[in-house]
């Protein structure tokens, strides 16, 4: 095996030799994500050559194995990429629910007949996948669903309604929570199916927010077809499934929500709150920043420390709430300051550049961290129940 070193050396002259220089800078906005699957359309020819050169080598899920398309990387070798990447700035080549949550659970819960036929097309970003989850009557309560799935031969037949499945109108495929055996109890009761999306008995209509944008659809499933084949795991144990999903969810949610590109440093910059000695002339805004670059750092650390306790032990569980509610919280943090930082230049809506009007959006984007992937109030429970062990939580 290759020592680290040389890992570190060859990564960095292969970033070097193949990521496209417009590939190089911080995603500003939404247009900038690349999404894939099968109706996607690239934002430009170096977001196309980026992800066929991450995914020929593996690295848009680089720990996966190599037969079901990943990098086949040890821990620390995906480390040292990790940095490089972010030495040079450069964007993540492939953003996905496939990558992201459902591969995860795939990897611990499939068949290989499952992992080969779906694995390598997520990481080649080819499927499109949403989340099937949350339905009306059935968010933070979400054992509650009702969607129901009658077994019919060699398919399920799944009849009922979603809500709030981001991007589903965009998707190819969902992983979705049904309740397939009728007379189980509650927990017990629920499957974890994979469903094509491109059938006659599943449709999508958008649901619009106050921000002018919204990834929200309802999906409904009338007589729609799922097939058993694309079950995951035994008839009745998609609880278990989803919870494990959950846990990747959130500290998804985490790492995108704490790290974002977002500086509050360069906005006082913007707005000629720093003097010539680099100092910024508000004491309260200065306090505040160093407050949040503090809270950052030892929030890094706590993530770091929890996912090396969780690679040698059970993997992260409950401690994710933990991380999410945390994470989520210095998120919306950055976005407020970030605002105030910018003084009237934040409340910019709409300009000539693409990128006017960000701060505002992702401001207000940064509303919904502590809602989705289970409420910051449901978090707090399982942190409380599971993590602590607290008496009557
Ligand atoms: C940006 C975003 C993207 C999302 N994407 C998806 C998606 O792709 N797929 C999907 O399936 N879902 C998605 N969701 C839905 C999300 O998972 C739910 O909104 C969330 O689980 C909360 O459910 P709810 O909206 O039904 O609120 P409710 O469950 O009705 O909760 C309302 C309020 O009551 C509180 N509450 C409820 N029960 C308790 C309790 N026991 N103790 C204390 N407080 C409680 C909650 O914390 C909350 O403040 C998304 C949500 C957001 C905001």
């Amino acid at each position: 095996m290759m020592s680290l070193e040389n890992f570190r050396k060859e990564t960095k002259d292969w970033l070097q030799a193949n990521c496209p220089e417009s590939m190089r800078q911080p995603i500003r906005s939404e247009a900038d994500i690349c999404w894939g699957g099968r109706n996607w359309t690239f934002a430009s020819d170096d977001q196309k050559l980026w992800l066929e050169r991450m995914a020929e080598r593996g690295w848009t899920v680089p720990t996966w194995p190599t037969e079901y398309g990943g990098g086949g990387l040890s821990k620390d070798e995906a480390f040292v990429l990790k940095e490089e990447l972010k030495a040079i700035n450069a964007r993540s080549p492939l953003d996905s629910f496939g990558i992201w949550m459902l591969g995860p659970a795939l990897l611990k819960y499939g068949t290989h007949e499952q992992k080969l036929k779906f694995l390598p097309p997520i990481a080649r970003g080819e499927i499109r996948w949403c989340q099937g989850y949350s339905e009306p009557g059935a968010g933070s309560d979400l054992v509650s669903l009702r969607t129901k799935g009658v077994l019919d031969g060699d398919h399920y037949t799944v009849n009922g309604q979603k809500v709030w499945t981001s991007y589903a109108d965009q998707s190819d495929w969902i992983f979705a929570l049904v309740r397939t055996e009728a007379d189980a109890p509650k927990y017990n009761g629920i499957s974890f199916l994979l469903i094509d999306m491109d059938q006659p008995g599943v449709t999508t209509k958008p649901i619009k927010l106050i921000s002018g944008k919204s990834p929200f659809c309802e999906t409904f499933f009338d007589d729609a077809k799922a097939l058993v084949e694309n079950r995951v795991g035994d008839a009745g144990q998609g609880w278990e499934i989803a919870k494990y999903l959950l846990s990747h969810e959130r500290a998804g949610i985490v790492s995108e929500a704490a790290f974002g590109g977002l500086n509050p440093v360069s906005a006082a910059h913007q707005s000629g709150e720093v003097e010539a000695d680099g100092k910024m002339s508000d004491p309260i805004l200065r306090g505040d920043v160093a407050r949040l670059t503090i809270d950052g750092l030892a929030f890094e650390a706590t993530m770091r420390r929890v996912k090396e306790e969780a690679d040698h032990g059970e993997g992260v569980g409950a401690r994710a709430s933990l991380l999410k509610y945390m994470g989520t919280e210095l998120n919306k943090r950055r976005n407020e300051l970030n605002m105030s930082a910018l003084g009237s230049d934040g409340l910019l809506w709409e300009g000539e550049k693409e990128s006017d009007g960000d701060p505002a959006r992702s401001w207000l984007r940064s509303r919904a961290n502590s809602i989705e992937g289970g409420t910051s109030e449901i978090n707090l429970n399982i942190v409380a129940k599971r993590v602590l062990n607290l008496p009557g939580a």
